[in-house]
């Protein structure tokens, strides 16, 4: 079986029972941490607003380059009318760490504009209000939902949409298709710690390069695996 060195790309493509899908999470309820009492968005922002740009701004960037990139332009601005007041190129050179501060620049702006004219300021608190944001997707809506207003959803970052593919609880090529299914797939009672459980298990042992499948709680459950033991077995 191959256990190392494998690409990110490798998914299961094919969905487990949904039995099973409920034995996966008692299993990863039991091996991982869930939600703590003051658990931070992925962007440690204290409020709907910085966390929504924070999730603008983490696109295709690194923890610590979002975080400088975050720190320094909300020591610039922390409200839309103040967000709106700068000039581009302050904010461009602000959020310079993170990358694509261009694009993300004129995002920050839309965004902005359409928050003070259709939602007083002040961030929805729905999926759908949060969705129809320019520059907020399914993951930093959900996100926000979970983490700011404390709604029971399966958030999907690059963690839990890797790891419910492999084990077959989706069968999605892209996180937002991924987001969809494990919410019609996990149990209700899975749905306000799931986010935590899946990602934690993605970090520590279904990690991208080189899934500790020796030790894994679902190894018998998870299709990837089944595939790759039966490739192995017939090679
Ligand atoms: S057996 Fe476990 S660690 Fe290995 S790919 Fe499947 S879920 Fe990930």
């Amino acid at each position: 079986m191959r256990s190392a060195n494998m690409p990110k790309s490798t998914r299961s493509l094919a969905l487990i029972s949904e039995p099973d899908v409920e034995t996966v999470f008692e299993r990863l309820r039991e091996a991982m941490p869930g939600r703590t009492k003051n658990a931070k968005g992925p962007k440690g922002q204290p409020d709907a607003y910085r966390s929504c740009i924070s999730c603008m701004l983490s696109a295709q960037s690194l923890d610590s380059n979002t975080a400088k990139a975050a720190r320094a332009l909300f020591a610039l601005a922390a409200s839309p009318e103040e967000m709106l007041a700068l000039e581009d190129e302050a904010i461009a050179q602000a959020i310079k760490p993170c990358g694509l501060y261009n694009m993300k620049t004129r995002n920050i702006r839309k965004f902005n504009q359409a928050l003070l004219a259709e939602h007083g300021g002040v961030v929805p608190d729905t999926r759908s209000g949060l969705l129809s944001l320019p520059g907020i997707g399914r993951k930093c809506a959900d996100i926000v939902m979970s983490f700011t207003f404390g709604a029971d959803v399966i958030a999907v970052d690059t963690h839990v949409h890797r790891v419910c593919n492999r084990i077959g609880l989706t069968d999605a090529k892209t996180a937002e298709k991924t987001a969809e299914q494990i919410e019609q797939r996990a149990p209700d009672w899975a749905m306000a710690d799931g986010h935590f459980w899946l990602i934690q298990f993605g970090k520590r042992v279904c990690t991208s390069r080189s899934p500790k499948c020796d030790r894994c709680p679902v190894s018998d459950l998870c299709l990837w695996y089944q595939r790759e033991t039966d490739a192995g077995a017939t090679s």
